[in-house]
């Protein structure tokens, strides 16, 4: 593959001894994380009694707490020549046994704190088990029979590196395989768009079966030399103490789910009141931070209002999937379009923006502003009719669009080196989701507008068809987080006889707060399009969201509307 370099791990002997994690156990350079990988690649191979061979075609599943011996496994897996599957604690067993039999895993690993559940998965499946030391002792992994000889893969660019597998928000979860040359392509990508350097540090709270947590926030870093301070958990109260720590490590960047923006938000005017406070957050964050970005799912406009006047910080929006990588981004500098995106005519515009009203109308009608493409990418909207014409297709320099054709919405689809080979044992699958001449289709819904694109929503299940109309349920429900008595929403189109689907709002309220079906249309009426509001409404107490803060909308329609 032209452009392709090494594994990750290699990178490693080059940084030696610089930092490269900080975690509840302590500090780990460079050198500590090769050498331990190295020790447990030797155990691996021994285990599975291939003491110097290569692993190719082997998959290593492997169960980690978020701290370094997540990156040890996935090194280790790497260094036999295997492939890194990785699995989250957050899973039941039903599911841990699911990933392990679906990906036909050799061996598992555990992390010291998991071995209670992975052992006995292992005794049932009759796999080889490895249970990994105290994160504290890595080291002790030194005395592995570590000075076996590598086995000299030179086709690293084309092995299967990892099998990540999708949130499952609108199926059961799918393994994305992406070979090494893959990784190094979403790595280069973002590192490159987005300014990482060896001085970075970022502070690590998302869980590691994504993309956005294994790519963006763990190998950028490791790719560049970075370093990366990970905790156990999220917890608000944590994350905001290393945000303003003036200790080193200092926090240069930080990513995070909109989710987890909004407990942030939420710890922050339940605890920081006194102005004095505020305004040291704000200062510090503005000086020492020089990113912060969100992903994953769109981002609520009250979230990031909210977010800048806290921090002084516009959250740069991206776009993203497990099969893809990172596709489309905001600009590191230069303006990022906060997803405030009117679709009212240009006169009328003018007009209201003297007027109160416009203020409100410019803050609630939108959709997502993903950005351009990240370098390396290329993208195209194409409509799902039977024609399949291309409405717009570009790359990270420029976007042609089929004149006449400005603003339709299609669906979005992608090509580069950073798209994924496959889903694993699924041909067909991996067949139905390429065109002919090699597109990865998304299934998402985007339009290209005002020279960026915006994410409409998954055309399964976010585009809902009600009376002739499409709507996009990312829209309304942005529309619906303006509502003072609202905190969170998913839009979703449960079927009807008259109108095909219907726009149903399932909202969690604040606290204290009631409403009913006409109250909620009487509000929407000052500030939706009359086709777009709801017309069905259910209270929930608690939004029910993923590790990744996603709604499995499928499951939503179910529940309160089997059919
Ligand atoms: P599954 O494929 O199993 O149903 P999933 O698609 O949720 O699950 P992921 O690959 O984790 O699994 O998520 C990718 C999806 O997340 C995208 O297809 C898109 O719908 C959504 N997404 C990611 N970033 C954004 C964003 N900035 N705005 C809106 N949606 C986003
Ligand atoms: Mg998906």
């Amino acid at each position: 593959v032209a452009g392709y370099s090494a594994p990750v791990f290699s990178r490693a002997q080059v940084y030696r001894d610089k930092l490269a994690i900080v975690d509840d156990s302590g500090s780990h350079s460079y050198r500590d994380l090769y050498g331990s990988s190295r020790g447990l690649a030797g155990r691996i191979k021994a285990a599975l009694d291939c003491p110097s061979g290569d692993l190719q075609g082997k998959r290593i599943s492997f169960l980690c707490a978020n701290d370094a011996s997540y990156t040890v496994a996935q090194w280790a897996s790497w260094m036999c020549g295997g492939t890194a599957v990785p699995l989250y604690r957050e899973h039941p067993p039903s599911e841990l046994e699911y990933i392990i039999s679906d990906s036909q895993s050799s061996l598992l690993v555990a992390g010291q704190p998991y071995a209670d559940t992975m052992e006995p998965l292992a005794h049932r499946l009759g796999l080889p088990y490895l249970q990994l030391p105290p994160t504290s002792s890595l080291s002790s992994l030194l005395e592995a029979p570590e000075n076996q000889p590598e086995p000299g893969i030179t086709d690293w660019a084309q092995r299967p590196a990892m099998i990540i597998y999708t949130s499952g928000t609108t199926g059961r979860p799918k393994g994305v395989l992406h070979t090494h040359s893959n990784i190094q392509a979403m790595v280069q990508g973002l590192v490159s768009e987005w300014g990482w350097s060896r001085d970075d540090v970022i502070l690590h709270t998302l869980p590691l079966h994504h993309v956005h947590g294994i790519v963006n926030k763990l190998l950028c870093p490791l790719w560049v030399g970075a370093t990366t301070v990970m905790l156990p958990t999220f917890q608000p109260q944590k994350v905001w103490e290393v945000l303003l720590s003036s200790k080193a490590p200092m926090v240069t960047v930080f990513m995070a789910v909109p989710t987890i923006y909004s407990k942030l938000i939420r710890h922050y005017e339940q605890h920081f009141t006194q102005p004095r406070v505020q305004d040291f957050v704000r200062a510090a964050c503005k000086e020492r931070i020089r990113l912060m970005v969100s992903g994953s799912s769109a981002l609520p406009q009250p979230t990031l209002l909210r977010w800048e006047e806290i921090t002084g910080h516009t959250l740069l929006e991206r776009y993203g999937m497990t099969e893809i990588g990172m596709a489309l981004s905001n600009p590191l500098k230069g303006p990022r379009i906060p997803g405030t995106h009117t679709h009212t005519p240009l006169t009328t515009t003018i007009f209201l923006l003297f007027t109160v009203v416009c203020v409100c109308v410019c803050v609630c009608v939108c959709v997502g502003a993903v950005g351009v493409p990240l370098p390396g990418v290329e993208v195209r909207i194409v409509m799902t009719n039977a024609t399949s014409t291309t409405i717009a297709e570009g790359n990270s320099r420029e976007t042609q669009v089929r004149p006449g054709l400005e603003g339709k919405e299609g669906e979005l689809m992608v090509r580069g080196d950073q798209v994924f080979t496959e889903y694993w044992n699924k041909p067909e699958a991996t067949r139905e989701s390429f065109t002919e001449d090699g597109w990865f289709k998304t299934g998402d819904t985007a339009v290209y507008k005002n020279g960026v694109y915006w994410i409409m929503g998954r055309t399964s299940v976010d585009i809902i068809k009600s009376g002739g109309y499409k709507i996009s349920a990312l829209e309304v429900e942005r529309h619906l987080l303006a509502h003072p008595d609202i905190t969170d929403v998913a839009v979703i189109g449960a079927r009807d006889a008259t109108w095909g689907q219907k726009v149903t709002a399932v909202v969690q309220l604040k606290r204290g707060q009631s409403m009913t079906l006409s109250e909620l249309k009487t509000w929407a009426r000052e500030h939706m399009a009359p086709y777009t509001i709801p017309t069905g409404l259910v209270l929930v107490e608690e939004m029910p969201r993923n590790q990744m803060g996603k709604v499995n909308k499928k499951d939503l329609l179910k529940h309160f509307f089997p059919s």
